[in-house]
């Protein structure tokens, strides 16, 4: 049997689509667009690629960006004064700061500083604390895990009661996404580096999401048939065929997960568009909070 392949480039699309529309709409009762402010900080090629990535989707639902561009020589107080900046700035309504920061920039204060109403990113301490208590809901989810469960919700995943293993605990990915499916009701397990026999741990879950860095770390043999995958991990590979020399591989190995898994998602194509339409997402739901002030 072959997967549901989870197509995260037309999932996004027709958000997107739904996005510009909200977006007209916003501009006609208040007159000016919502606008996203990035900060980015450093030389990592990859980095700015991302940045160009979110403010042409920006430009592209009618949204306005701006980048505050700082050397990889910059100091603490460079990169938080562009954050304090952007926190002032009337016509930014969300604020991005790009990770990772150049060595030698302490993040934790920098990302303490984006204002609450502006952390469209959903990595100021307070929102990644009330996703993780009861009763209490953030202003803004991160981008990446809001895409994972958006892509589980397309794919019809049944979230209450479901076994979930969620591989990989970064701050960015792992830990968001596992809070996440407990909040909806899932049953979660968390594996990492230290973890023991994770293949035997996987085996149990209805549920996948990977987010460890490692090319085709997961194999199909591990998944319970018909398990639900999200593959968060982008991998560069080299790749003679491909005209640039190299392409992106998941962390599952696709070749063998699509024939056990129940559902799965695309890498690329998967989980990468849905991280920017999820931002686009937030950012003009902080416009229409502020507005509404
Ligand atoms: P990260 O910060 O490097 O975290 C990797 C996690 O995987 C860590 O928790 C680590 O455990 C765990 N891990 C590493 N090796 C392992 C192993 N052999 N067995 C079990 N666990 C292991 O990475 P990240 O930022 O979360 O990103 C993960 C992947 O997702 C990367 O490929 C990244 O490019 C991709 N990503 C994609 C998007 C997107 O929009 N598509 C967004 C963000 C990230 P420890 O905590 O014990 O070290």
């Amino acid at each position: 049997m072959s997967a549901l392949i989870i197509d995260g480039n037309s999932v996004a699309q027709r958000l997107q689509t739904q996005i510009a529309l909200e977006v007209e709409q916003f501009k006609q009762k208040q007159g000016y667009p919502p606008g996203l402010g990035v900060v980015l900080a450093g030389d990592n090629p990859a980095a700015a690629q991302y940045v160009r990535m979110k403010s042409r989707a920006c430009n592209n639902v009618g949204m306005t960006s701006v980048t505050r561009l700082m050397t990889a020589a910059s100091s603490q107080q460079e990169v938080e004064s562009a954050v304090a900046e952007l926190n002032a700035n009337p016509s930014v309504h969300g604020i991005l700061v790009q990770l990772p920061l150049p060595p030698g920039i302490d993040e934790e204060p920098v990302l303490r500083l984006v204002s609450l109403d502006k952390d469209v990113d959903g990595f100021h301490p307070i929102n990644i604390g009330m996703l993780g208590m009861k009763g209490r809901e953030p202003l803004f989810t991160p981008a990446t895990p809001t895409g994972c469960m958006v892509l589980l919700n397309e794919a019809g995943a049944q979230l209450e009661g479901a076994n979930a293993v969620v591989i990989g605990r970064s701050n960015i990915v792992g830990l968001p996404v596992a809070l996440m499916l407990m909040k909806a009701n899932a049953t979660v397990t968390v594996c990492h580096s230290r973890t023991r026999n994770i293949p035997d741990i996987v085996r149990q879950a209805d549920i996948v999401i990977a987010a460890i860095g490692r090319p085709n770390y997961v194999k199909g043999d591990w998944l319970k048939p018909g398990a639900i995958v999200i593959d968060v991990g982008t991998n560069k590979i080299d790749d003679p065929a491909d005209p640039r020399g190299y392409r992106f591989i998941g962390d599952v190995e696709f070749e063998s997960a699509v024939n056990v898994a129940g559902a799965i998602s695309k890498v690329p194509g998967g989980v990468g568009p849905m991280t920017i339409t999820m931002l686009l997402t937030n950012t003009l739901k902080a416009a229409w909070r502020i507005a509404g002030r």
